[in-house]
């Protein structure tokens, strides 16, 4: 695709306008597909010479063949020194004709998943955009619950999805890993008990709310009600979780909307957009490799945060009034008292904005940039190169 391997690709310079978002720099691209295919065509060709070499017709034949493996110069590198490679290259002594390759389709049993019944409830809305309204139970053997539905919404409607809240689920109970995962604009999914990890995966444009139980006896603020790396990747909608939930929250999410009453360790780990509130305890290394979006913290360990990347900065006027919608928002879809309390008796000053500094210096530059009237890529170019 042109790429003359200048290795600058992370720099936004990539000179033949591969690597770049530049327009200026963009305007030197000279790929093309046919190069692509020319460039496979050679590597097809290059492993069908080693194939022949070892005496294989096809890559299903080598494929579990450890022992054509020439492994001495890997083990016998610096960096490989005093692994013992062995356990990985045993050839298992088994009967002859045993297969070594995968030879049965792995049955993923969506025939019985939970979305096949939410896809038939939902038909109004699918066919016609009429609003239904769900309620089940739900099992954590019920994974990905919503993701099949949110897929045959993306197929009618495109990008576009459907109106907030057309299909709206209630479920009750433990859901399985990934709960909401991919979810569209349109649908809604309210959840009373307690999810695993994984919640609203690649979120895009739904809205996922995780509250305890009605009969629970604890405070949700101090238990962890949804496990690990939720909001992974998201790129939009929102996500209210009453309760504490574990490690990475809302890594790489890039433009989705959380609140949640507390974290586990690494919370916002290479966020590049989107918003989130904590209204309770983090862990450690908050803000690692974030690059965009900003997040709000109530009661904040400065020790706490990774600052490579991201400053602390009190709230500005206009934090207020988005957190004060934030938590407004939260209290009606969850009921927390948390919530409640903050916006009864708002102390803002508790707050700190971690706020990742490249990030903000290209927002400024875009603002100065709209109101001197200048061309805005431009100043972002400037901007993020000084
Ligand atoms: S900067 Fe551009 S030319 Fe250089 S290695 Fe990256 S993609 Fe290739």
């Amino acid at each position: 695709m042109g790429c003359i391997m200048m290795r600058v690709c992370h720099l936004d310079t990539c000179p033949v306008g591969v690597a770049t978002q530049n327009p200026e720099l963009r305007k030197k691209f000279s790929g093309k597909a046919e190069y692509i295919v020319t460039f496979f065509e050679y590597i097809a060709q290059e492993v069908r010479e080693i194939l022949a070499e070892l005496g294989f017709r096809s890559l299903q034949e080598a494929i579990g063949q450890a022992g054509v493996l020439d492994t001495q110069r890997a083990v016998d590198h610096w960096k490989a020194a005093g692994l013992d490679l062995e356990p990985i290259l045993h050839q298992p002594d088994v009967p002859a004709g045993t297969a070594l390759t995968c030879t049965k389709k792995q049955d993923h049993g969506l025939d019985a998943a939970l979305d096949n019944t939410l896809i038939a409830l939902s038909e109004a809305a699918i066919a016609d955009g009429k609003p239904v309204r769900i309620e089940l139970p739900v099992r954590n053997v019920n994974r990905t619950v919503g993701t099949m539905l949110g897929a045959e919404v993306t197929r009618r409607y495109r990008g576009a999805g459907l109106p907030e809240g057309t299909i709206d689920i209630t479920l009750t109970g433990s859901a399985g890993q990934s709960l909401g995962a991919f979810l569209p604009k349109g649908i809604t999914l309210r959840l009373y008990g307690d999810a695993n990890d994984y919640v609203g995966k690649g979120l895009s444009g739904g809205r996922v709310v995780v509250r305890p139980d009605v009969e629970a006896g604890f405070p949700a603020q101090d238990n962890v009600i949804a496990g690990n790396t939720l909001l992974y990747g998201a790129t939009a909608g929102s996500l209210f979780v009453r309760g504490k939930v574990g490690e990475r929250f809302c890594v790489r999410n890039s433009g989705a909307t959380a609140v949640v009453e507390g974290v586990g360790d690494h919370a916002l780990e290479y966020m590049t957009g989107g918003r989130v509130a904590i209204v309770g305890p983090t862990g450690r290394n908050v803000g690692a490799g974030m690059s965009g979006g900003e997040a709000y913290v109530l009661d904040l360990h400065e020790v706490l945060v990774n600052r490579e990347m991201v400053d602390l900065e009190p709230l500005a006027d206009g934090d207020i009034e988005t957190l004060r919608q934030m938590l407004s928002d939260h209290a009606e879809e969850t009921g927390s008292p948390v919530a409640q309390a903050l916006l009864d008796q708002p102390a803002w000053t508790r707050f700190t904005k971690v706020m990742p500094r490249d990030y903000k210096k290209v927002l400024l530059a875009m603002e100065q940039a709209r109101r001197d009237g200048t061309d805005v890529d431009e100043a972002v170019m400037a901007a993020s190169k000084n």
